[in-house]
């Protein structure tokens, strides 16, 4: 029989057996998968999946966070298939260029903040996460400065699954396997307020441009601090890790304006400009990661926007084609730029599908289409702001801690105890468990831990964020019904 034959007669299970058999998916145990049997997405169109069965799913979590302009727009299918007829593919490696990629890094220049005028293509934000360790690398070298190969990152934050991505990442399950990380990274802690504020005791001195914390302020458990107060705290770890560590040994800092998989973690406001003056003060590159924050998700294009940063280097994908085909890049600032162009001489590195023809003619049609649309405004006035007034009402449930959102990414957390916002038993898996309702209800929201998270297509309307609302009640409903009756709470 051939393939397409065998497509359209195969059943659900028969999806699953195939699947157990032959496909290792990436972030997954491969054995209990085997056991249960994969979903299968067969098709989808605007903001909804349809499964093998049939069943219709609402997709708050834009397919991994990069359906923005959400399924089945017609403007960027005609551009690839434009392109794969014109020309599939060329290389932009032996003095080549095609005009997609021409176009696309002309139309990023404008998109991005006005220090950005060049880019460099990769295929993923792993790949444009590895092009950032060997650039700053690279750059430091050209100032004469090599010793400056040190990047400071933050525990729980993500940066890509590769050797350079993983390592820059904070999560200790990925550094467990493989030998990671590779030297001459250094974590932080998060700017999590939950975690590491809400029972620190005020430290002494908390005003932009202050030394750093004395240890004094170091601390047992106390009353708290306010968030505003915890972002100075959190972003002033940076700074002493950097007279840790010797600033003439440090290169950059790199972090997710929010972070994504580390469960939609959203700074207080005072975290990025302090940031920001810190990398300043020591001449070290920001590095903004912006493989999820980008293409208008924060109510801004870029998430650097929404919270006050300047980076000199910036990691994008996802967004950037709005998934339908894989594309991501770093944009290079104006300082980077300079050393690189005027006195790198060759830069040893790059992709195969670095400025991929097909990828960039169809990031060129997304970009259109989210201006034509006026998505970014949309997610900043209208369906952003709705959204947050969704999550606010949220708080009043027995089983939410927290709810926050900051243009269309959000986090429910869900707490045993709303006084002192008391976790579950980590045995009970409380997020997996609402996880599981949102599947058979048909709601995509992921769980990390004891959040729940969102992050729909910014084409969403405010009807459907009733939709999504109403969903998201009832699986925490149901999810409080099973703490009840399984004696969890
Ligand atoms: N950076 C961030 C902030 C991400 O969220 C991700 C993926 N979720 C990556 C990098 C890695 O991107 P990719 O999976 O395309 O390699």
């Amino acid at each position: 029989m051939n393939t397409e034959l065998r497509s359209k007669t195969r059943t659900t299970a028969d999806w699953q057996a195939a699947d157990a058999a032959h496909f290792l998916h990436p972030f997954t145990d491969f054995q209990s998968l085997a056991k249960k049997g994969s979903r299968i997405i067969t098709k989808a169109e605007n903001i909804y999946l349809t499964d093998s069965d049939g069943q219709r799913i609402l997709d708050a979590m834009s397919g991994l966070w990069c359906v923005n302009v959400g399924y089945g727009q017609q403007a960027l299918i005609d551009a690839a298939t434009r392109q794969l007829k014109e020309l599939p593919f060329y290389n932009a490696f032996f003095q080549t260029a095609t005009p997609p990629a021409i176009e696309l890094a002309e139309l990023l220049a404008e998109v991005t903040p006005p220090q950005f005028k060049h880019v460099f293509f990769t295929g993923s934000g792993s790949e444009g996460n590895d092009t950032i360790v060997r650039m700053v690398r690279r750059y430091w070298d050209i100032q004469g400065q090599p010793g400056r190969s040190v990047i400071i990152s933050r525990r729980n934050g993500y940066h890509g699954s590769t050797m350079a991505g993983a390592s820059l990442g904070g999560m200790s399950a990925m550094h467990a396997q493989g030998g990671l990380p590779i030297p001459g990274i250094e974590h932080i802690d998060q700017p999590y307020w939950v975690e590491h504020g809400q029972h620190r005791p005020a430290p002494s001195r908390l005003k932009a441009g202050d030394p750093p914390r004395g240890a004094g302020d170091e601390g047992d458990l106390g009353a708290g601090i306010s968030r505003e107060q915890f972002g100075l705290v959190a972003a002033r770890w940076l700074e002493e890790k950097i007279l840790a560590v010797g600033v003439e040994r440090v290169a950059a800092f790199i972090g997710e304006p929010i972070q994504g998989a580390g469960g939609v973690i959203i700074p207080p406001a005072t975290y990025w400009p302090e940031i920001q003056r810190i990398c300043d003060k020591y001449g070290i590159l920001l590095v903004s990661d912006e493989v999820i924050t980008g293409f208008g998700r924060t109510g801004r294009w870029f998430g650097c926007e929404t919270f006050g940063a300047r980076p000199d280097l910036m990691t994008f994908a996802k967004g950037v084609t709005s998934g339908y085909i894989p594309l991501g890049g770093v944009m290079v600032g104006e300082r980077v730029a300079e050393a690189l162009i005027e006195r790198g001489g060759e830069f040893e590195h790059g992709y195969t599908y670095s400025g991929h023809p097909v990828a960039c003619a169809v990031a060129l049609a997304n970009i259109k289409l989210i201006r034509e649309l006026g998505l970014v405004e949309r997610v900043h006035d209208d369906v952003g702001p709705y959204l947050a007034e969704g999550f606010e009402s949220l708080k009043a449930h027995p089983l939410v801690g927290d709810a926050e959102s900051c243009g269309l990414m959000g986090a429910v957390l869900l707490v045993k105890d709303k006084d002192g916002l008391k976790p579950f038993d980590e045995s009970v898996g409380i997020g997996m468990v609402c996880r599981g309702h949102c599947f058979r209800e048909g709601l995509i929201m992921r769980a990390v831990g004891n959040r729940m998270i969102i992050a729909p297509p910014l084409v969403i309307t405010r009807a459907q964020i009733d939709e999504m609302m109403a969903l998201i009640r009832r699986c925490l409903d149901l999810t409080l019904a099973d703490a009840r009756r399984e004696g969890w709470l």
